[in-house]
Parts: C-alpha cells; structure tokens; sequence
C-alpha cells in the first residue's frame, strides 16, 4: 500500500470518441487484475478515510482496497457485497469526483484520487465472472407480506433485503422491465442494460414477486395494496418533467428529456418504438439542441450524437462552474462532439408551415448574486439575442414529483410543498400507518447511491414496524 507517489494514478482506457459514438456500449475498458491491484495499492489506508465518510453507503473503501492490493478478490467482492446491493453499478455511475474521490486525501496532496469507482467496478464485475456472486437466500418465512410499489435502485434494494428477512416480497412497478431509472433512464453507454438485468434476475430467482406493468392508481389503488399486504414501500421516483415557458415551446420536435432516452433504451433492448421509427423521439440527421445542464441533459447530447445527429448543442443557462451535471460527463460529450452554449437560455422557438420547430432564438446571460441553492443566479443579458439552427430541441430541465395523493386515491397521504412524500426521519414511515416512502420520492431528484441507501435503511425500518405488528396481533388474537 502506499504506493501513490510511485504509482500514477490511472483510469481504466476510454475507448477513443470517434469509436464510441458509434454504439451505446459503455465507454471505458475493465481494469486487468495487475492495474486494479497497482491502483488500489495507491491508498495510504487512513485512519479516518474521508472516502468513507463521503460515500452515502459508508462503504469500507480502504479495506477492499487492501484486499484487492493482495490479490484478495473473493474477499474484497464480500466485503464491498455486504454495505451495497449495486456495487457494480455505483462504481459505474456515481458521480465519484464529488462523493468518495473526491474526499480521497491523496487527491488533496496533489497526487490524484485512487481510482476507487473503477475498483469498485472490476471487483464485482469479477465476481458475477466468477461465480461468487450467490444466489438471494430468503430467511425463514415470517408469514407476513409486503409491498414494494417502484422497482427504481430503492425499490429493488429494499426489496432484497426484506426478502433476506424472510418476508413475502411483491414488486409493482408501471413499466414493462425492472430497474427504474437504470434501466429506462440512463443510458447503455454509462451503464450497460445486462449489468441491471442480472441483478433483477437474482431478486426474480430469489422468490422475490414482481408484478410489472402494474400501475398503482391505475391498477390498483394504494388502499386495495393496503389489505392485501402487511406494509407498503413507496418508491416511485420523481416523473414530472419540469417544462419551458417560451413561446413556440408546443411546437412539433421538442420533446422530454426522459421520453427521448426511454424511446433510445427501448431500441437498445430490440423493442419496437413507432416514434423512434417515425423520426419524432429519433436525432438522426437532425440539428439538435439539448436546455439543461444537469446528468439528463448530459445523457440526452451525448445519445443524440449516438443516433447521428447533424449537429448537437447544449445550452445551459449558468457556467461551466456552476452547472449540477458531472464535470466528467462534460469532458465525455465534448470529446464526443458536443458543442456546449454556456450563459444562454431560449426566449421563443420557431416553426414551418407544418408546425415542425426550426429555429432557437434564445439570449446570453450574466452571473448575479447566489441564489438560495449557493449557486450564482442567471439574468438575462439584454445586449445578448442569438438565434440557432434547431430541428429537435430537447428539453431537460429536471423532474418534480407526481401528484401522488391524486394518483394513489390517498388525500391524506401528506406531502412536502415540493410534491415529495413526507416521512417522520425516524421510522421513514409516510402520514398513513405501515405506508414507508424511500428514494427520490423523499428526497427529489437525486442520485443512484442515495437511493441505494435509503432502501437499506427503509427495510431496517419497516422491519421493526413489522415485528411490532405481529407482537400486537398475537396479544389480540
Ligand atoms: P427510480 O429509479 O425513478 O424508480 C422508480 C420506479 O417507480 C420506476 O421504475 C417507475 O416506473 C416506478 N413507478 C413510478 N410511479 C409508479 C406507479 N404509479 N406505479 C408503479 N410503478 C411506478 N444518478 C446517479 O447516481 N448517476 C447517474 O449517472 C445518473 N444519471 C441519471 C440520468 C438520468 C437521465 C436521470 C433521469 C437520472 C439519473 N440519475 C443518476 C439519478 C438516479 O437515476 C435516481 O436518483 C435514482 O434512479 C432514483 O431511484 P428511485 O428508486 O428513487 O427511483
Ligand atoms: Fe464511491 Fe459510489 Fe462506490 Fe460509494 S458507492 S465508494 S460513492 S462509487
Ligand atoms: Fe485510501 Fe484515499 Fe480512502 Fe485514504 S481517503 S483510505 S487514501 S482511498
């Protein structure tokens, strides 16, 4: 260990962006054993470790580091298995720089973070190679069931570990495939579909029931899941597209983020999408411009450049210091040929004679004062009017929550002034008895390792709820 003086730090290769947009496989290479163990024998092993401490699942980073320096692996799968139910996953897409990377002390002293994401990566991806990856094993069944409405990074990690607990566990979720927002949202080239699939597969072969294409509201309301099961978990995410306000923004060809990228998915999975086929969800020969500046906006520049786009343009009202999405991400888009048009937000759109939008016409902006978020606030510069060329315009200005309330048939399902679910922080339990709400439906938009760790969390509450519950029907009966 210790080794990050002699030892550069070293990402696994990126494949080169010519090649890569060409396809939605993922970008960057798997470390070979000799590289992940030189880069994780970089870390000093801190006492405190900051990486730790920074990462929402408190993974015990320097141990697993340690082990896979010594050509542990089977040790250090084990022990990264038992605080995530993804590790696979979030070493692919957490946003790593500004979670446990970027709290590494090696950063600090000026050598470069350990590459901890990209281990994190290679040590489950080796284990699910290898074998050591087991099947789910149910506890001892405790005759009491739950439900789990959401199969989102939430939904799926509580439903695991309540399973573990021995519970009956039914998953609904309205779309036809697990996985929420891993599966629909996020595109192949960060994280490709088959690493989702196989760990819903597991829940599927661990007895785990999943009801998919089940809409509660529609299909159900919350209620009827009420007498059906012991305890609910909501975790339903966050759907309600936020939209543009400028005039000419109903114009045919401009389209929601989250509808661009689920028709794109849906094509990688060999579905067939009519409104992908009939050019309207496709950026194919097109001029296209993305509004936003977060993780989706990202998402959408860079599948439009993978479906051939003509031209793909990002317009973000803020800076490039002031924008929520991933610096790495950036530098991705921009090797990939995006252009990005910082301090600039649309004033009106333009459209021909069949109502197909054509034009952007939009306006520079200055930094002002923080606003509420910390972040400088953007005003409009009057000196500043541009126009551009824009066929498919894709809006990607962030999600809110449904009117869940309406939607479930609940009233008295109590909500935040933002739409989210309102939880006492202690039990995680919703306004309505043995009704639990966990992930972006709690928090707002948020990330895959938060949701992770709130189904973990929900499930330890849910399982006191539960045992108290049968504690008090036994006194009853
Ligand atoms: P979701 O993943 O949204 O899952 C909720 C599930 O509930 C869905 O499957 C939905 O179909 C289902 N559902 C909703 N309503 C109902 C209903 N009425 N009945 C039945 N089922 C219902 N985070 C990162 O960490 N890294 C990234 O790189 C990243 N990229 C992102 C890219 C995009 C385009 C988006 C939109 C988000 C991204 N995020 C990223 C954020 C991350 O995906 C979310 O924070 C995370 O998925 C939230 O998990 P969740 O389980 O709470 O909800
Ligand atoms: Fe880092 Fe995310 Fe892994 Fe935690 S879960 S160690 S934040 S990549
Ligand atoms: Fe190792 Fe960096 Fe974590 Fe310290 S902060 S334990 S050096 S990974």
């Amino acid at each position: 260990m210790l080794q990050f003086v002699d030892r550069q730090q070293s990402y696994p290769d990126k494949r080169p962006a010519d090649a890569r947009a060409q396809d939605f496989r993922e970008i960057a290479d798997r470390y070979a054993r000799e590289a992940a163990e030189d880069q994780s024998s970089r870390c000093s092993q801190c006492g405190v470790p900051y990486c730790s401490v920074h990462c929402p699942l408190h993974n015990h980073i320097p141990d697993w580091l340690r082990l896979t320096a010594e050509g542990r692996l089977r040790e250090a799968y084990e022990l990264s298995n038992m605080t995530s139910t993804m590790p696979e996953i979030c070493g692919r897409i957490c946003p790593q720089d500004r979670l446990c990377e970027g709290n590494c002390v090696i950063e600090f002293s000026g050598h470069g973070a350990v590459t901890i994401g990209s281990v994190e990566k290679y040590i489950t991806d080796t284990a699910w190679a290898e074998g050591w990856v087991e099947p789910l094993q149910p506890g001892p069944d405790r005759g009491q069931s739950v439900a789990v409405i959401g199969a989102g990074p939430a939904g799926l990690s509580a439903a695991e570990y309540l399973r573990v607990g021995g519970y009956e566990v039914h998953v609904y979720d309205r779309h036809d495939r697990s996985g929420g927002l891993l599966t629909y949202g996020i595109p192949g080239f960060k994280l490709e579909k088959e690493v989702v699939m196989r760990r819903v597969d597991r829940l599927k072969d661990g007895g785990i029931h999943f009801h998919e294409g089940f809409a509660v509201g529609e299909d159900a309301t919350l209620d009827e899941l009420r007498e059906k099961h012991d305890a609910i978990l909501i975790a339903t995410g966050v759907y309600k597209a936020r939209d543009l306000k400028a005039p000419g923004s109903g114009h045919d060809g401009i389209v929601p983020a989250l509808d661009f990228l689920i028709a794109s998915n849906r094509k990688g999975f060999g579905d067939s999408v009519p409104e992908y086929d009939d050019g309207s969800l496709n950026a194919a020969n097109r001029h296209v411009v993305v509004v936003g500046g977060g993780d989706t906006a990202m998402d959408c520049v860079r599948t439009a450049i993978r479906q051939g786009a003509k031209s793909v343009k990002c317009l973000y009202r803020r800076d490039r210091d002031n924008m929520p999405g991933s610096q790495r991400e950036v530098a991705n888009a921009e090797e990939e040929g995006v252009e990005f048009v910082w301090l600039s937000g649309p004033t009106a759109f333009e459209a021909d004679e069949n109502g197909g939008v054509t034009t952007l016409r939009g306006t520079r902006m200055k930094l002002g004062q923080p606003d509420a978020s910390g972040r400088r606030a953007p005003e409009p510069d009057p000196e500043g009017d541009f126009t551009l060329e824009a066929d498919l315009v894709i809006k990607a200005l962030g999600f809110e929550a449904e009117d869940l309330p309406v939607l479930f048939g609940a009233e008295d399902l109590s909500v935040t002034r933002w739409g989210t679910l309102r939880i006492d922080h202690e039990t995680m339990m919703t306004s309505l008895d043995g009704v639990f709400a966990a992930g972006d439906i709690v928090r707002g938009a948020s990330l895959v390792v938060w949701a992770i760790r709130d189904g973990r969390e929900v499930s330890e509450a849910m399982h006191r709820y539960l045992k108290m519950k049968k504690i008090i029907q036994k006194e009853a009966a």
